[in-house]
């Protein structure tokens, strides 16, 4: 399953730069063109993260909308929830995504020692 795989490779970052401390919540910036289910992330975090040294660790998922910028009129705006890729004002398909291919971690909230 993607999102499993993309778990996998978050809890492996936030292990390797928690160190020795437990790590309390992940904040995961997750672009809406990844075609990324947050309810289904954070299921399956919690799947990943169980007997690992990263029990108990919360991710926080922050979605970004797609944006598409238009080179014909240079209009920008959201894509919305059905991916079309035409500009909303002009009607061109000369458009640029500028938004929504994200998927950094933005911040570790790491336990005091
Ligand atoms: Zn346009």
């Amino acid at each position: 399953m993607h999102e499993l795989s993309i778990c996998g490779a978050i809890a492996d970052i936030a292990t390797r730069r928690a160190g020795e401390r437990r790590v309390e919540s992940v904040h995961v910036r997750i672009g809406q063109l990844r075609q990324v289910v947050p309810d289904t992330l954070t299921y399956c975090w919690e799947l990943v993260v169980a007997d690992s040294e990263l029990d108990g660790a919360v991710l926080d998922v922050e979605q970004v909308p797609a944006r598409i910028e238009c080179r014909d009129c240079g209009r920008t705006g959201e894509i919305g929830d059905v991916p079309v890729f035409a500009c909303h004002v002009c009607n061109s398909v000369e458009v640029s995504v500028i938004a929504g291919e994200e998927f950094v971690i933005t911040a570790l909230d790491l336990a005091a020692v």
